[in-house]
């Protein structure tokens, strides 16, 4: 592994360790217990978070249902709504920095990304923003000279968020500004592991105006404070973002009140290079979507299959590429892969390419743990595993590392049928200079996003989501707005002399 660059000094000051509190009816609020996060990277303390439990959770829960219901704030003008959500982006916008550093300390990702999603976030809710004003239900117009129909769209009320560690700042803020938007008002719970973002996001929330009670913050683990915001029965609607695991425990929690649900879960997402592929293009893209947030990615490019006759050419250009991607201090504005969330996780990691080892596949790179100066965290080299058949759990499994599992296909049919394969559906891509067999391809592949000749790119305006067990609903777009309305139906009579139904 020496050929690897390895950055080992930091550039950018540690701070001091964060203390996050509960944000409950507009107070900030402690609990008897707290939790602490600790660098992945570095293994220093980088903060120290109340621990709630289910009287926080209850709390949090009325302080939401009431200012829905009484506080007026569902009624307000979307212009109102807009300005302050345009505030909030200014607000991100200036504490950038301090954001992006407490997102490195505590998910191990790299600072250059963790800039650039801190920004990404202050557009969703400027794009949030723009759509707050757009508002607007159907009218029909055609139901005969007596009647008229109005379809509203009503905001569906309390909305629990639940959101993971991979994208802290950035997944909370796919959600919540749409459902502020709409005239929700929520309790979000953050990942334990990254708790601290999501606080800062409480503060600079107060400071723009936001009523007391619309939005909560409870921090602390799944049991009790999520499965409480899942069953609750003043909970409207559960939008979770995490493994499809605990999606289905939500989804079972939830069904007592029927709430709505909208869920982003893992993918397991393939990529088809075909023959006449710009092979160079397709190397750099797919080690960027292994690689990107050291794999610990909903959309990781970790399957690729390839046709037979260039999957030999293609997985060297990979390998190349792979040992010129600097791992290493994520501090350090140079590293693009930064350390893994847990040291489970990377156990967890090594277990999927021995399994994969042991079952036939080899390792062209990597498979191993890299040790580096002055870090005493966990961090997994890049991984290139070829020779993977579809029946073994690196090609199945969601592995959530820097690991890479090749395939390789014959004809357009069987590669079809490889890249559906998975009970996931999240995204998926298609290399080829040929439009006919890009547009083939995007038609037949069970995929919410499919990308031709890229990968990964993303925009406020385009819808995502999954389908199979990568999830159900839509962020982002206006479709992104629309999941936290309700339709109501007005149907008028606009002329009098309805003929009565009770004769004589
Ligand atoms: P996770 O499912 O372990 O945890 C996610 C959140 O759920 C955390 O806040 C956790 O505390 C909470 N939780 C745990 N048990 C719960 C329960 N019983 N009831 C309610 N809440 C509970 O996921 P993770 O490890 O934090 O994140 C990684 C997963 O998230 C991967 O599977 C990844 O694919 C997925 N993800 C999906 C998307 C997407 O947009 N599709 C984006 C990012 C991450």
């Amino acid at each position: 592994m020496n050929d690897l660059t390895l950055i080992d000094s930091a550039s950018v000051a540690m701070p001091e360790p964060f203390v996050g509190r509960h944000l409950i009816d507009g107070a900030w609020t402690d609990s008897a217990e707290t939790f602490q996060r600790h660098s992945p990277a570095h293994g220093t303390l980088v903060s120290t978070s109340a621990k709630g439990g289910v009287t926080e959770t209850e709390a949090a829960i009325a302080a939401a249902r009431r200012a829905f219901d009484t506080s007026g704030w569902a009624e307000t003008s979307g212009k109102y709504r807009a300005t302050l959500l345009l505030k909030v982006a200014d607000l991100i916008d200036a504490r950038r920095e301090e954001i992006a550093v407490m997102e490195v300390l505590e998910s191990g990702k790299p600072i250059s990304q963790s800039r650039a999603e801190i920004e990404g976030a202050a557009d969703l809710w400027r794009y949030a923003a723009s759509l707050a004003r757009t508002i607007h239900g159907d009218s029909h117009n055609s139901l005969g000279p007596d009647m008229l129909g109005v379809v509203l769209r009503d905001p569906i009320g309390v909305v629990s968020m639940i959101t993971p560690w991979n994208f802290p700042f950035l997944i909370v803020s796919q959600k919540l500004p749409f459902a502020l938007a709409a005239g929700c008002t929520a309790v979000v719970k953050p990942s334990e592991m990254t708790p601290s973002t999501t606080v800062m996001l409480g503060e600079m929330l107060i400071e723009a105006g936001l009523p007391k009670g619309v939005v909560n913050i409870v921090l602390g683990f799944g049991d009790p404070v999520g499965a409480l915001m899942s069953a609750h029965d003043s909970v409207d609607m559960v939008s979770f973002t995490g493994s499809t695991g605990v999606g289905k425990r939500i989804a079972a929690a939830a069904s007592g009140t029927l709430k709505k649900l909208s869920f982003e879960l893992g993918g397991k997402n393939p990529q088809v290079i075909f023959p006449d592929a710009d092979l160079d293009a397709a190397a750099d893209a797919i080690t960027f979507g292994i690689y990107f947030n050291a794999g610990e990615c909903c959309n990781s490019g970790s399957r690729i299959i390839v046709h037979e006759d260039v999957a030999e050419a293609l997985t060297n250009k990979i390998v190349a590429l792979s040992r010129k991607v600097p791992f290493g201090d994520p501090l350090h504005p140079d590293t693009q892969v930064g350390a893994i969330i847990s040291p489970e996780h990377q156990a967890k990691i090594a277990g999927y390419v021995r399994d994969a080892q042991s079952g036939g596949a080899k390792v062209a790179l990597g498979g191993q743990a890299l040790t580096l100066d002055g870090l005493p965290g966990q961090f997994y080299g890049p991984t290139v595993v070829t020779g993977v058949t579809p029946d073994m759990p690196i090609a199945r499994d969601e592995v959530f590392g820097p690991v890479l599992a090749v395939l390789t296909f014959r004809d357009f049919d069987e590669a079809i049928q490889l890249a559906n394969g998975a009970t996931y559906g999240l995204s998926a891509g298609v290399w080829s200079t040929n439009m006919h067999t890009c547009l083939q391809f995007a038609r037949k592949v069970q995929a919410g996003t499919v990308w031709t000749n890229t990968w990964m790119d993303g925009f406020p305006e385009m819808p995502f989501g999954g389908v199979k067990q990568s999830g159900q609903g839509r962020e982002l777009g206006r479709y992104g707005l629309e999941e936290f309305t309700e339709l109501k139906t007005l149907t008028m009579r606009v002329t009098p002399g309805r003929d009565n139904w009770v004769k004589g």
